[in-house]
């Protein structure tokens, strides 16, 4: 381990904030990478984002420390990786956000941490830095607040108790496929009991009820399935309140070299990032397309396929379901239509409230690439 004993905060923040890349469960989006995000005036990667109030504004993303006890494998920062490894006090974390905060720079601080001595620990200092933040100086603003698994009761309860948004990664699906990636974190003691606890706490009517709960897997390093990805997040999104999950594509060579992940990706180098996009897709159907779980076309082996949208996937294996009579069927049946989108759909709903029938493909709107996928899924008697 490399300490950093000697820098300044500038510099500590830009290498915290550049250390919080690997972690997506915010809004930012669904596109990882450099080319989502961009880089500020100081140098500190910056992060688009829609806003509650509507438009985009950026979100500055960082962590307290990259000093961490834990063992994940999949992570560069687990504690005998060799790093330069640095922290900063609640403090300057706040101080630092709101002087970018004040310039217009950005919208709302992403705050996460490695593990420095225990969870709770570690809980103390962001709730510590999201109390600073609301009480000293006065901002009303968006704070997601990462809860770090294992975290106590308490703990948690506080972190609610000040941000807007917060996110424990689940990681991976299953105990077994948990249990290849942490040989210290318990599934069901530090991800399942918090995930339901979250649950509960941010359920309708409950004591943090505005508080938005995501959460994210790690695509590729274990050995989850793609089906087990999407039934475990549909329970999330179903049971326990979860209002995003993200997926991240394993990065191969950042993790330890015993990782599933890391024999898999050598072979194939390019279908993490595919695999992340195809469940960012199935996700859509999931939360905007009225599909179930159960519904989603997955191959043999239990994973979606990597050459095909899987909505267009489902249309073809199910003929006798199109093609749609666009001025007639019902949402649920358009919504199923490759190549229409929500708003689409609500467009030829209205239209048809007006008596206004859709004749051809370009009353839909501009025929582009995607409005043609529709053509042969739909009918304009
Ligand atoms: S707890 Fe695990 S995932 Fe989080 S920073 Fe430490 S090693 Fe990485």
């Amino acid at each position: 381990m490399t300490a950093a004993h000697t820098l300044d905060r500038d510099e500590k923040l830009r290498i915290l904030a550049d250390d919080s890349r690997y972690d997506l469960a915010c809004a930012c989006g669904t596109r990882g990478g450099e080319d989502h995000r961009t880089r500020g005036p100081d140098g500190l990667w910056l992060y688009p984002t829609s806003v509650p109030r509507g438009g985009k504004s950026v979100l500055l993303k960082t962590l307290l420390s990259n000093v961490c006890a834990g063992d994940c494998l999949y992570c560069p920062l687990r504690r005998d990786h060799d790093v330069r490894r640095c922290a900063l006090a609640p403090e300057d974390v706040a101080a630092a956000f709101m002087a970018f905060f004040r310039r217009g720079e950005v919208y709302g601080l992403f705050l996460s941490s490695g593990i420095t001595g225990s969870p709770d620990r570690t809980m103390d200092r962001l709730v510590a830095t999201g109390r600073i933040l609301r009480q000293r100086h006065g901002f009303r603003g968006h704070l997601h607040l990462k809860i770090i698994p294992g975290a106590s009761d308490a703990a948690v309860e506080a972190a609610l108790s000040v941000a807007s948004a917060v996110s424990l990664n689940v990681e991976t699906p299953t105990r077994s496929s948990f249990a290849v990636l942490s040989r210290e974190k318990d599934y069901d003691r530090d991800i399942v009991r918090t995930v339901k606890l979250i649950g509960r706490l941010t359920a309708r009517g409950g004591p943090c009820a505005k508080v938005r709960p995501s959460t994210q897997f790690v695509v590729g390093a274990s050995t989850e399935t793609d089906a087990q990805i999407v039934t475990a997040t549909a329970r999330l999104y179903g049971n326990h309140g979860v209002s995003r999950a993200y997926f991240s594509a394993y990065q191969r060579g950042l993790g330890h070299p015993d990782l599933p992940g890391e024999r898999r990706a050598a072979d194939s180098p390019g279908d993490g990032l595919t695999r992340e996009h195809r469940l960012y897709q199935a996700d859509w159907l999931l939360r905007q397309y009225g599909f179930s779980a159960e519904e989603i076309p997955f191959g043999a082996d239990g994973n979606l396929d990597l050459g095909t949208d899987p909505k267009k996937r489902w249309a073809d294996l199910h003929p006798e379901r199109f093609p749609v009579a666009v001025n007639r069927a019902a949402k649920g049946e358009l919504l199923r239509v490759p190549g229409l989108g929500p708003t689409a759909v609500k467009r030829i709903l209205a239209g048809r409230k007006e008596g206004r029938a859709i004749r051809r493909l370009g009353d839909l709107g501009k025929v582009g690439r995607v409005l043609r996928r529709a053509a042969p899924y739909l009918r304009f008697d």
